[in-house]
């Protein structure tokens, strides 16, 4: 019985994350240019149709339409198919992993601003101050979750990540981002970190915990080497376009929220 009601649960769960994955591309699309979010409702930018319920399912409605508007045949972005789909896979590996509770629901919601974060920074190299708020209050409602039950559970073990630790976390991250953004203007006389980038580390710290966002800052920073190495390899860096932290940053709270607990785990029971 119980098993049953668990598949009804992770079902309805992953309807809703693929719900919400159309409503990303919504927030990556009309974000940026400061668009209202809610009105007026989808239409296509090129013939203006608006677009009927049934061409609006998430995933289904791209295939059908062979990714084209049923009216004018314009190209549909692959990025809507993508988004819907990553933003499911990261909800059900989420919901694989932990049990639910207060920090699950956060880790997969946090999975879903991560992704409108990692679209909208890419292309216009800004992080919207609602995606950064909003990531901040997931970090307060685990923070004050963690009052009561501080225990992560899931199907990898547990952890446990007491309040303090949320908080160090959120005013820790914060604040080396913020040295470094000094330290960096002091020398190279330019802006390296954006405001964003700071927002965004302080309020995944809090949502982390101190030890999971130092993992996450060394591992944003790896990952923006390697991409850097290779772009210079391939000879396609520009020195002169913004470069985007954004995207690794998430990248590697991805890692963090999934696999951190297990990662510092295997590391304190290495020394
Ligand atoms: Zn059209």
């Amino acid at each position: 019985m119980n098993g049953t009601v668990e598949i009804v649960s992770d079902v309805f769960l992953a309807l809703i994350g693929l719900c919400i994955g159309s409503f990303l591309n919504v927030l990556i699309y009309r974000l940026p240019l400061g668009m209202n979010i809610a009105s007026p409702p989808s239409h296509c930018p090129k013939c203006n149709a608006k677009i009927k319920w049934y061409d609006n399912i998430p995933l289904v409605s791209y295939l059908v339409l062979g990714g084209k508007c049923r009216v004018c045949k314009e190209k549909i972005p692959f990025r809507y198919f993508f988004v819907e789909l990553a933003n499911l896979l990261l909800w059900v590996a989420v919901l694989a992993l932990f049990d639910l509770s207060v920090y699950s629901v956060a880790y997969a919601l946090l999975s879903s601003v991560l992704l409108a974060i990692v679209f909208i920074d890419a292309e216009h190299q800004i992080i919207p101050d609602s995606l950064n708020l909003t990531v901040a209050i997931l970090g307060v409602a685990v923070t004050v979750y963690s009052v009561f039950f501080p225990a992560i559970t899931g199907r990898i073990g547990s952890n446990e990540v007491l309040w303090w630790e949320h908080l160090a976390g959120g005013a820790g991250a914060a604040a080396l981002f913020l040295a470094i953004y000094f330290l960096y203007r002091l020398i190279r006389k330019k802006e390296g970190l954006g405001g964003g980038d700071i927002k965004l580390i302080g309020a995944l710290g809090l949502v982390l915990g101190y030890r999971s966002v130092l993992l996450c800052i060394g591992a944003s920073a790896v990952l923006a080497c390697i991409y850097l190495l290779i772009m210079k390899i391939a000879g396609k860096l520009d020195p002169a376009k913004p470069f985007a932290f954004g995207p690794f940053l998430a990248a590697a709270a991805y890692l963090c929220m999934l696999f951190g607990n297990d990662l510092i785990g295997l590391y304190l029971r290495l020394f």
